[in-house]
C-alpha cells in the first residue's frame, strides 16, 4: 500500500554507505557517555530498533588534551576506548541501522579538569568549558600543533572505523569545536590558518580531507556545521559567511548536517520556539551542494517531515529529542499508527542528563535511560501475573501513566478523577503562557487509555477512603498530587513568613483566581513556575516583581538551556527582578524583603504576594487507608507521583511507570532495584 509518508522510507546514499531511510538521529548528549557504555549502547540500540536509519553518538573526545570533564561524553583517546563504543555499534547494527560518531576536539571549550593538559586553540584564551568560567586559558596552537591535532583526529577516525562506525562526523557546530573556532571572524592568526576566510576554512577542510583519506573508502564522512549563531554580525550568519563556507566545501563531505549555534539555540524549548524553527536558517544549504542534507527542528509530525523534504529544505530528518521521546517514531509512521506517536513536548529535561552529569531522563518517555539498567522498553512491558483489579485515584501524569502501563500489561484498571478533565497539573500548567505543547503528556496517555478496553476511566469522581473501600478493588494506587504551600515555607525559609498580605499560590492562579495591582512573586522553586506566572500576571496588567533567594532568576533553568531566554522575556515585560532576596514579612500594602547576603532590608509597595515555594503532598487518603492495608482488606496500597513527593512532571510519569512495572512483583527494599555499571577490576 502506498502512503504519503513513503518518501520518508527511501534509502539515502551517504558516500560509500546507505542509510535505510531518512530518519537520522543526530548526535546527542545523554549523561552516560564513556562512563556507562552498557546503558548507552542499549539506549542507542532501542532507537535503531524503533526505525531510526542512522543512530549517532554524542560528541566524542579524540584526545586527552580535549577532555570534556565534568561532562560525560564519548571518548576515543586510544585503543582502550574501542570496546565500549563497539557495544553501541553492535546494538545499532543488530537492527539494520547505520552507526555514526561525532569526533570533536573542543579547544577552549574543553576544561581538561581530568587530564590537566593545556587545550590547544586558535589563540590563548579563557576556558569556557565545564562551568563556563573555569580559571585558566587555552594554549595557542602552532603550525606543528595543528599537524598533531590533525593526526589525532585521523587516528580517532581509524579507531572509530575499527569500532564499527559507518559514518564519521567532523564537527564544526555549537561553538564547541576547534574547527568552528578556526572559522570565526575572531580568528586573527597571522599564518595561513587565520585572517581571510580561505585561511580560516583551511583547518576544517584538512580535517575532512584527512578523514576521507583515512576511512572514506568504507565510511560516510559527515560535516556538522552551524550556519548561524544568532549573534548578528558578531558571529556566523546564514546570510553571511556561512554561505561562502558551504559553497567552498560543498562537495567535500558526503553529508551536510546543519543546524544553528549555540546549543541553547539549537535545542530551544517549546516555550520559545516551535517545530521547524531552524528552516529559515538552513534552507540555503541544499541549493549549494548535491550531497544529502540533514536538519533538525524538533519534528514530530510526519506531515511536517514530508513537507521539509518536498520543499527542498533537507533530505534526512535529523532528530535528537523526538527520538528520545519516541524511539519508535519511524516505525509508527511506517505502520500508520500516527496516534501512537509520543510527541516530544520540548521541555529539555533530557538535556539535564548532560548538564547534571546523570543518565538521560525524558518527561514523555519514562523508559529513556532505563533500557539496560532496568530492562525497560518504550513499547513492550511484561504481561500481567494475576487477574487482580487495580483502582487508581487521580488522573494526573502519575495516575495516567500507571493506568496506561498497567492496562498495557493486561490488568483490569479503574482510574478515577475528581475533575471533569484528566491531566491533573498538566492540564493546568499547559494553559499557562507558552506551555501549550505540554498537553501532549496527557493527550498521548488519554489516547492510549481510551484504546485499551481493560482500562475504565471515570472523570468527575472524587473518592473518599470509604468510596475506595466500597469500590472493592484489592489494590489501590493513589496519585492525588500535591498543593502549593501558602505560607512561604520552602528550601530557604523553614518558618512561615509573618504578615497579613493577600496571598496567592500557583494553584490559585492556574484556577483563574488572579491578583491585581503591584504583585510580588516569591520564587523558592527556581524552575519555570515563577517566571511563567510573572508573564501571566504581567499580561494581565499587574506590576510584577520577581523575588528569589537564589543568586539568579529561575536558577535551575540554566540546566534546560532556558535561563537567558527567560531573562530576555522578563526584561521585555519590564518585570522587576530581585535575586538574592527573601520576603521577611508582609502587610496588605507592603512587603519587607531582605538581601540574603548583606541582610539589608527594603520595604516594597505590594498589593499581593504569590508564593512559589514548597508543595504539600495530598496524601491524606494514603494515611486514612493504612488500617485497611494492615487488616488485609487491601492487598496493596501505593502512593505515587507528587502525592508521594512533589517533583517535576517527568518524575510523576516515571513514578507511575515504576508502579506499573513493579506491580505483582516482590520488591526487596534493601536491594538496589537496577543494574549498576561498575569498573571491572
Ligand atoms: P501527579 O503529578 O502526581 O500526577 P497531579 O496533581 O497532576 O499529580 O494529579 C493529581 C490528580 O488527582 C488531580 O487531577 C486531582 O484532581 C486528582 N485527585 C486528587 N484527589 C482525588 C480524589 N480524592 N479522588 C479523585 N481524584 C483526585
Ligand atoms: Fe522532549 Fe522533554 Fe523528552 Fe526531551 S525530555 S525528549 S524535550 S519530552
Amino acid at each position: 500500500m502506498t502512503s504519503r509518508y513513503d518518501i520518508l522510507f527511501q534509502p539515502i546514499k551517504i558516500g560509500p554507505v546507505t542509510a535505510p531511510n531518512r530518519f537520522y538521529q543526530v548526535p546527542h548528549c545523554n549523561g552516560f557517555g564513556w562512563r556507562m557504555p552498557q546503558g548507552l549502547a542499549a539506549m542507542r540500540g532501542v532507537k535503531a530498533e524503533g526505525g531510526w536509519g542512522v543512530v549517532n553518538t554524542e560528541e566524542a573526545e579524540i584526545h586527552h588534551t580535549s577532555d570534556l570533564s565534568p561532562y560525560f561524553e564519548g571518548r576515543l583517546w586510544n585503543d582502550g576506548d574501542i570496546p565500549a563504543l563497539q557495544l553501541m555499534t553492535e546494538a545499532v547494527h543488530k537492527h539494520g541501522a547505520l552507526a555514526g560518531i561525532e569526533l570533536t576536539y573542543n579547544g577552549q571549550d574543553a576544561s581538561n579538569l581530568y587530564s590537566r593538559a593545556a587545550p590547544f586553540d586558535v589563540r590563548s584564551r579563557g576556558i569556557v568549558g565545564a562551568s563556563g568560567y573555569e580559571p585558566g586559558q587555552s594554549r595557542a596552537a602552532s603550525k606543528d600543533d595543528i599537524k598533531q591535532i590533525r593526526k589525532w583526529h585521523r587516528n580517532a577516525a581509524i579507531r572509530a572505523k575499527r569500532a564499527g562506525f559507518d559514518i564519521i562526523c567532523c564537527y564544526a557546530a555549537h561553538n564547541l569545536s576547534l574547527a568552528f573556532h578556526f572559522l570565526s571572524k575572531e580568528n586573527d592568526r597571522a599564518d595561513e590558518y587565520g585572517g581571510s576566510l580561505e585561511n580560516r576554512v583551511r583547518f576544517l577542510r584538512e580535517l575532512i580531507e584527512d578523514t576521507k583519506e583515512a576511512v572514506g573508502d568504507t565510511c560516510g564522512i559527515a560535516l556538522r556545521f552551524a550556519v548561524d549563531e544568532l549573534l548578528g554580525n558578531a558571529g556566523m550568519q546564514s546570510t553571511g559567511e556561512a554561505r561562502d563556507i558551504v559553497g567552498m566545501l560543498a562537495e567535500l563531505p558526503d553529508l551536510w548536517d546543519v543546524n544553528i549555534s549555540n546549543w541553547s539555540n539549537d535545542s530551544t524549548t517549546s516555550r520559545f520556539e516551535k517545530e521547524g524553527n531552524q528552516e529559515k536558517y538552513i534552507s540555503f544549504v541544499k541549493q549549494l551542494t548535491t550531497k544529502p542534507v540533514v536538519g533538525v527542528g524538533r519534528y514530530t509530525s510526519p506531515d511536517s517531515m514530508v513537507s521539509a523534504i518536498e520543499r527542498g529544505i533537507m533530505d534526512l530528518i535529523g532528530s535528537a529529542r523526538p527520538s528520545i521521546a519516541d524511539p519508535f517514531l519511524p516505525n509508527k509512521i511506517k505502520e500508520d499508527r500516527l496516534e501512537d506517536i509520543r510527541e516530544c513536548i520540548g521541555c529539555n529535561i533530557c538535556v539535564t542528563g548532560d548538564t547534571r552529569y546523570v543518565p538521560i531522563r525524558c518527561t514523555q518517555n519514562p523508559t529513556m535511560g532505563e533500557e539496560w539498567r532496568r530492562g525497560w522498553h518504550p513499547e513492550l512491558i511484561a504481561p500481567k501475573k494475576s487477574d487482580d483489579e487495580i483502582l487508581i485515584v487521580g488522573a494526573g501524569p502519575a495516575g495516567m501513566e500507571a493506568a496506561r502501563a498497567l492496562g498495557q500489561r493486561g490488568y483490569h484498571v479503574i482510574l478515577t478523577e475528581a475533575k471533569r478533565e484528566a491531566g491533573g497539573r498538566v492540564a493546568l500548567e499547559s494553559a499557562l503562557p507558552s506551555l501549550s505543547e505540554w498537553r501532549r503528556v496527557m493527550d498521548w496517555r488519554l489516547t492510549q487509555i481510551n484504546k485499551t478496553p481493560n482500562i475504565f476511566f471515570y472523570p468527575s469522581s472524587p473518592m473518599t477512603a470509604k468510596d475506595i473501600l466500597e469500590a472493592g478493588a484489592p489494590h489501590v494506587i493513589l496519585a492525588t498530587g500535591a498543593t502549593w504551600r501558602r505560607d512561604g515555607v520552602g528550601r530557604y525559609l523553614s518558618q512561615p513568613i509573618p504578615g497579613n498580605a493577600k496571598i496567592f499560590t500557583p494553584d490559585d492562579l492556574m484556577n483563574g483566581k488572579l491578583p491585581t495591582g503591584k504583585v510580588l512573586i516569591y520564587d523558592d522553586d527556581h524552575y519555570y513556575m515563577g517566571s511563567v506566572l510573572a508573564e501571566l500576571l504581567s499580561e494581565n496588567g499587574c506590576e510584577v516583581t520577581l523575588v528569589t533567594p537564589a543568586p539568579s532568576i529561575s536558577y535551575w533553568t540554566q540546566f534546560t538551556l532556558e535561563q537567558n531566554r527567560i531573562l530576555k522575556r522578563l526584561n521585555a515585560l519590564k518585570i522587576n527582578l530581585l535575586p538574592n532576596h527573601f520576603i521577611a514579612s508582609h502587610t496588605p500594602t507592603t512587603a519587607t524583603v531582605t538581601n540574603s547576603i548583606t541582610s539589608a532590608e527594603t520595604v516594597l509597595a505590594s498589593d499581593a504576594i504569590v508564593m512559589v515555594t514548597d508543595r504539600l503532598s495530598n496524601d491524606a487518603l494514603y494515611r486514612e487507608l493504612q488500617p485497611a492495608l494492615a487488616e488485609g482488606t487491601l492487598k496493596s496500597l501505593r502512593v505515587i507521583g507528587d502525592a508521594e513527593a512533589p517533583n517535576i512532571i517527568a518524575q510523576a510519569i516515571f513514578s507511575g511507570h515504576l508502579a506499573a512495572q513493579e506491580f505483582d512483583e516482590v520488591i526487596d527494599p534493601d536491594a538496589t532495584p537496577f543494574k549498576v555499571e561498575r569498573v571491572v577490576l
